[in-house]
């Protein structure tokens, strides 16, 4: 066995259940090739500061919008919507060059990290500066998502969007949505020349269309038949009610509907927010094996509604999250969220959760850790043999965590504490994030105020 370097926990989150005194062999491969509980730990291992948990997977993330958040909260009028504050994304894209991109996509990546994230799957349909709109072939931007995941240290799943249309039955494009814009032929042209980049940077590379609206159903077909990615596959649904006002109009079917009946959906689907459905969706996209990828912090930024995961879940279907617009950047932000809609919907406690007598933290976790880890197209999650060296460690001199039992770590985390939780972060085997710095904090944050200044100017 080709051990590469030992870890010792005295807690750690399994993926069988919590453990104690656990050493673990990580190979020069970053994978986790032995699990020893109740050893001691010797000379030669790393003993971890804090209880271990497994970094989670976002799976949903626009990266470059990082740059706007918390800068659309200023009354435009009495009816700021979700389409307004597309409006101010819009003018952002018109701005940004792929080095700004670059470098914003790096700080929110390092950022994610420090929020225990090891990796993200980016849904990336900003292709082409404005200045290179009709000449760019979208694969410099994509390039760059990929520079910077390996930059900050994260895990990566990439999914060019296919993007063509400003609403349901084909309609032009408007001029804000040009930098987003592919037909079928030249979008599979970027999805072969991004395969081999792709393997080489030991990133999955699956694909996504941007939402009903922005593709007719031939074009999905086409781009879904031509198989060049056999990753996942992802689409923004039901985000809106307008969308589904707009879906209804159309086709006389409501947008989750209209998608499980044209098309074939399975686990290799990943529907982003899903938020307005019926009882009758909600139970028909549970049992098409799908992940409904949920981002509570942008749908509550946004004003999109809530999704419902208590239905969802007694249908038995599969949950993750995901950071989208990033006005959040952190698990336990979005696991608090997504619980506390449910709660204020429902005027109860305790939604989400496996059970009587369990932790709503872990039942989150375990949840987002399945759902995730599917949507991001990586076969395994969680501390197990075989699977990837990812792994967060909470921070053992906080009284409350260390003061606390097995699940009860994850609900201080979660419900009390939030990323001042978060001390180390391993991804693929190295600490990326140490003490709560990221190992390039100081030249990633130079770079990004230089950007911010001069997208601001
Ligand atoms: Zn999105």
């Amino acid at each position: 066995m080709n051990v590469g370097q030992t870890l010792f926990c005295e807690r750690v989150l399994l993926a069988e259940g919590w453990a104690s005194d656990v050493t673990i062999g990580i190979d020069s491969g970053a994978t986790i090739v032995s699990i020893q509980p109740d050893s001691t730990c010797d000379s030669t291992s790393t003993r971890l500061s804090g209880p271990a948990v497994p970094a989670l997977q976002n799976l949903h993330s626009h990266a470059f919008q990082r740059a706007m958040a918390g800068l659309a909260e200023q009354a435009g009028s009495t009816d700021d919507s979700f389409w307004t504050w597309r409006e101010t994304m819009y003018r952002l894209v018109s701005r940004m060059s792929p080095d700004d991109v670059e470098v914003v996509t790096t700080k929110l990546y390092s950022e994610l990290l420090k929020g225990g994230f090891g990796h993200v799957v980016e849904f990336h349909y900003f292709h082409h500066a404005l200045a290179e709109v009709g000449r760019s072939d979208g694969f410099e931007m994509s390039a760059r998502i990929l520079r910077a995941a390996q930059t900050a240290g994260i895990g990566l799943t990439h999914l060019p969007v296919f993007y063509a249309h400003a609403g349901f039955g084909g309609l032009d494009p408007n001029a804000g949505q040009q930098p987003f814009i592919h037909g079928v032929d030249s979008f599979l042209a970027l999805l072969d020349r991004l395969e081999p980049e792709c393997r080489a940077a030991d990133v999955r590379l699956g694909l996504a269309i941007h939402s009903l609206r922005a593709a007719t159903p031939d074009e999905m077909s086409a781009v879904l038949s031509a198989e060049r990615a056999a990753g996942p596959i992802h689409i923004h649904v039901a985000e809106q009610e307008r969308e589904v006002e707009d879906c209804l109009a159309w086709s006389g079917r409501r947008p989750v509907s209209y998608l499980l009946d044209e098309f074939p959906v399975d686990d290799r689907w990943c529907a982003i927010h899903a938020t307005h459905m019926t009882t009758e969706e909600t139970a028909r996209l549970a049992r098409s094996g799908a992940v409904a990828g949920l981002c509570p912090a942008t749908e509550a930024n946004l004003g999109d509604g809530i999704f419902p995961a208590t239905d969802f879940v007694d249908y038995g279907g599969r949950l993750g999250i995901g950071t989208d617009s990033h006005v959040a950047t952190s698990v336990a932000e979005e696991l608090r969220l997504l619980e506390y809609g449910q709660r204020l919907r429902d005027r109860r406690r305790n939604r989400v959760v496996s059970g009587p007598g369990a932790s709503v933290g872990r039942t989150l976790v375990d949840a987002s850790l399945a759902g995730g880890a599917q949507a991001a197209g990586l076969g395994m999650s969680g501390i197990r043999v075989g699977a990837r060296a990812d792994l967060v460690v909470l921070d053992g001199t906080n009284p409350f965590i260390a003061a606390a039992t097995d699940d009860q770590i994850l609900d201080r985390w979660i419900f009390a504490l939030g990323n001042e939780a978060v001390r180390d972060v391993m991804v693929r085997g190295q600490f990326v994030v140490e003490q709560g710095r990221h190992r390039l904090e100081e030249d990633i944050d130079r770079n990004f105020e230089r950007a911010l200044r001069k997208l601001a100017s």
